[in-house]
């Protein structure tokens, strides 16, 4: 069936969902069409590795966005949008075509999969809501479950599993769960807190393959060890999905991200780009691509505001955050501790550290420590900040 729309969405996660609502705020009029390859509706992503394990209010109904019902936008779900015409203004589905007047790519990110651990019943690499579902099903309490990778789905993941009675054993190649983000006196915390909790710690190992029958899975690990487990969580990080725009000839950038101006427009007539697949101009921090919900939703619904004729920029330096048992953080920039680091301890159980490149503040972590994100913001932005950098972000500094 052939359609016609003024605004169509392609990709159906938080940044498309906020992009519908920018567009409705601008134009209330106009049509919207949202395709989206998951089979469910916009999700709160953030919830699935968090409140729907550690909140018993919390139910998969809960984490849907609603929107359609918000933005009266129409919702094609598990439909991919197969090919892009920019010139023509036309977007094909295996369904039919999509005539539109302006195009977002919100295509997100796909799983970064292992040729030797193949996706499959027993086998999840952790991104939609399908995949708590069936993880839902497979970890009971009691049941064993590996963790492939140290980032933010595994580190979060194990939690969430080990605060419902799961049996975990996470396998990760760096010293700490944390996938290398944190300086070591906060690793150590975090490998003692995962240790405490009972999950089973393979630091320094990487997963070389699985076999899987009809009622567990067998895990290979590089030093030649094996586990069996009743379900495998993966999580290696994600690849932007830039196949459509690469297919329609939309300039890439470096970083893997589709290339967007300061009001988010590919290279492309009438065809912007917003959250994790679209490389954009930081202002503190310069050209990056960003994979987490606040910049999602913060770009999307700017992305959405242009679509329907508003002239913004998009000029926000996002902030990100994790739950991991009782521990977490807010954060700005880049955490590396391969960097020049400064750790202050404003209070008894919170810790900021600052990562500094060339001088200037280029990433700080608020560890146990809130209400600090626009300071820690301030604070990236400053071409001079002070030599001292301690109790500069007190506790509860808002
Ligand atoms: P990630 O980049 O955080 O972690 C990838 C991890 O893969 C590495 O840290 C490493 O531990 C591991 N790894 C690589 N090769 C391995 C191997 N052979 N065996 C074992 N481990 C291996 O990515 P992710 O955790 O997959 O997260 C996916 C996406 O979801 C990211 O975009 C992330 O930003 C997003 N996300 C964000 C949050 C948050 O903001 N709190 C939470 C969940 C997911």
């Amino acid at each position: 069936m052939d359609r016609r729309t003024d605004y169509l969405v392609v990709g159906g996660g938080m940044a498309a969902d906020a992009a519908a609502r920018g567009i409705r705020d601008v134009d209330p009029d106009g049509t919207i069409l949202i395709v989206g390859a998951d089979e469910d509706p916009p999700v709160r992503r953030p919830a699935l590795s968090k409140d729907l394990w550690t909140d018993d209010d919390t139910t998969p109904t809960d984490v849907l966005l609603g929107t359609a019902d918000a933005t009266g936008a129409t919702l094609l779900t598990g439909t991919e949008v197969t090919g892009l015409d920019p010139d023509a203004h036309q977007a094909t589905t295996a369904s039919g075509t999509i005539a539109y007047r302006v195009a977002l790519l919100a295509t997100g990110g796909r799983p970064r999969v292992l040729d030797d651990v193949p996706p499959g019943d027993r086998v999840v690499y952790f991104r939609t809501l399908a995949d708590y579902r069936r993880l839902r099903r497979l970890a009971q309490r009691g049941s064993h479950v590996v963790v492939v990778g140290g980032g933010y789905i595994g580190s979060e993941v194990t939690a969430a599993l080990a605060q419902n009675g799961v049996d975990v054993t996470m396998v990760f190649p760096e010293d700490a769960p944390g996938g290398g983000r944190f300086v070591p006196e906060i690793a150590d915390q975090v490998s003692r807190r995962y240790a405490d909790a009972g999950v089973d710690l393979r630091q320094g190992r990487t997963v070389t393959s699985t076999m899987s029958d009809d009622d567990e899975v067998t895990v290979t690990l590089d030093d030649g060890t094996t586990l069996t487990a009743t379900a495998v969580v993966v999580g290696l990080g994600v690849t932007p999905d830039t196949s459509l725009a690469e297919a329609a000839g939309i300039a890439l950038c470096d970083d893997g991200g589709v290339l967007v101006d300061e009001h988010l427009r590919t290279s492309a007539p009438d065809v912007l780009a917003a959250g994790d697949v679209a490389s954009f101009v930081d202002p503190r921090l310069g050209r990056r691509r960003v994979e987490h919900e606040d910049n999602a939703t913060t770009m999307g619904e700017a992305a959405g505001r242009v679509m329907a004729g508003e002239d913004v920029a998009y000029q926000h330096t996002p902030f990100f955050y994790s739950d991991l048992f009782d521990l977490g953080y807010e954060a700005v920039g880049r955490l590396d501790p391969t960097l020049e680091t400064v750790v202050d301890h404003p209070t008894d159980d919170g810790t900021v550290v600052y990562h500094l490149d060339d001088g200037r503040v280029v990433g700080v972590l608020l560890w146990n420590v809130w209400d600090s994100v626009d300071a820690a913001r301030d604070l990236v932005a400053r071409p001079d900040p002070p030599d001292d950098l301690t109790g500069l972000i007190p506790k509860g500094d808002a």
